[in-house]
């Protein structure tokens, strides 16, 4: 099914960001993370353009065995690793490293047959306290995973910061101290930064860093902007005029009548909805950019529509409509509705047909 919105993906603004990443932290090895069909932007495709990183990340086994299917021989990362013998077998057929964050994967592991050799990251838990075998038993796990007969030799040291993305934060110092303090001594690759750590916290820059939202062109701090961080955003999604109206002064629009006109207003309805995963919770004011110019949104966004302001601007039935991309950033959009943007691409770019440039 074909609808008439499209999230159009800049391949070169990808490269461009992941230079950027590489720039920030030189000694570091980039593991890209393209979890979640790559936030939207089509994983294989992200791999394709990508496939000068020094590996993939993923969530999944199927996410990674995918991967593999489509010929990608990149070290590949599997974020929550396996959780039955099944998919520890397919992650060692297919060499992906997996993550071990709990003990019912140690006792998985143990029930294994011999046949089997895997990769492993052993997750540390730190403070996020989401993922991860507790950060005190770190040099006792070492050991145990060191010498098992179902693990390749060296498994990696990881944990995930909860807090980079607020520069102010003493939550980063503390988990980054632990994990010093237990890991010290430890001879493994290490890792720790997401995209927040690898531009705010260069202490996190160890031999591997995990970027993602970065990738993507979209700043990952709190209060943020792409071009403060040099990112260029890859993702712009557009859909088209449909219908164009002169609303009389004191009549309201759309649904629940939530929206007043002031004056006589001239609108455009433009067909984008949260069924292609623009937000619905984005208020009357949200901008969008149209014809070289911004304006906003008026009454709430429909299944399939929005209505927005075209008093100031030239514009005529199939002119494009940004609703974010290269002339406004996703993070002004996910602030304006009350969400971050990994919500709002990955909503999109899996709901929106792509062209790829
Ligand atoms: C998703 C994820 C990342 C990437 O995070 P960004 O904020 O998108 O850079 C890194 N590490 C882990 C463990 C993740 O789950």
């Amino acid at each position: 099914m074909k609808r008439s919105a499209r999230a159009i993906i800049d391949s070169s603004a990808l490269r461009h960001n992941l230079a950027r990443c590489r720039e920030v932290a030189p000694n570091s090895l980039a593991m890209t993370v393209i979890k979640a069909n790559a936030y939207g932007h089509n994983m294989l495709k992200t791999a394709e353009t990508l496939s000068h990183a020094n590996g993939f990340a993923v969530s999944c086994i199927q996410e990674a065995m995918e991967l593999r299917q489509a010929r990608f021989i990149h070290p590949i990362l599997v974020l929550q690793g396996f959780n039955s013998l099944q998919t520890l077998k397919a992650a060692a057929e297919h060499r992906l490293r997996v993550v071990i964050h709990d003990r019912y994967q140690l006792d998985l592991l143990d029930s294994a047959p011999a046949s089997i050799k895997v990769d492993a990251a052993l997750k540390l838990d730190t403070g996020m306290h989401r993922l991860g075998l507790p950060i005190e038993q770190a040099s006792n796990l070492f050991e145990q995973l060191s010498k098992h007969s179902n693990i390749k030799p060296t498994p990696w040291l990881m944990t995930h910061m909860a807090c980079a993305d607020e520069p102010e934060n003493p939550h980063t110092q503390q988990q980054l101290e632990r994990f010093a303090k237990y890991t010290a001594g430890l001879q493994a690759p290490r890792s720790i930064g997401n995209s927040a750590s690898i531009l705010g916290w260069p202490q996190t820059h160890v031999n591997w860093v995990r970027p993602g939202i970065m990738l993507y062109g979209s700043s990952p701090f709190v209060n943020g902007n792409h071009k403060g961080d040099d990112l260029q955003p890859v993702m712009t999604l557009t859909a088209p005029i449909i219908a164009i109206h002169t609303i009389a002064k004191g009549e309201s629009i759309g649904y629940g009548a939530s929206w007043t006109c002031a004056e006589d207003t001239r609108t455009g309805v433009v067909a984008i909805g949260y069924a292609d995963g623009y937000p619905r919770h984005a208020p009357s004011g949200t901008p969008v950019w149209i014809n070289g110019k911004e304006t906003r949104i008026l009454g709430r966004v429909s299944m399939d529509m929005i209505v927005i302001d075209l008093t100031t601007v030239e514009a005529r039935i199939g002119d494009q409509v940004e609703l974010w991309g290269k002339h406004l950033s996703v993070d002004r959009i996910a602030k304006a509705a009350g969400t971050i943007s990994y919500e709002l691409l990955c909503n999109a770019g899996n709901l929106c047909q792509h062209e790829y440039q």
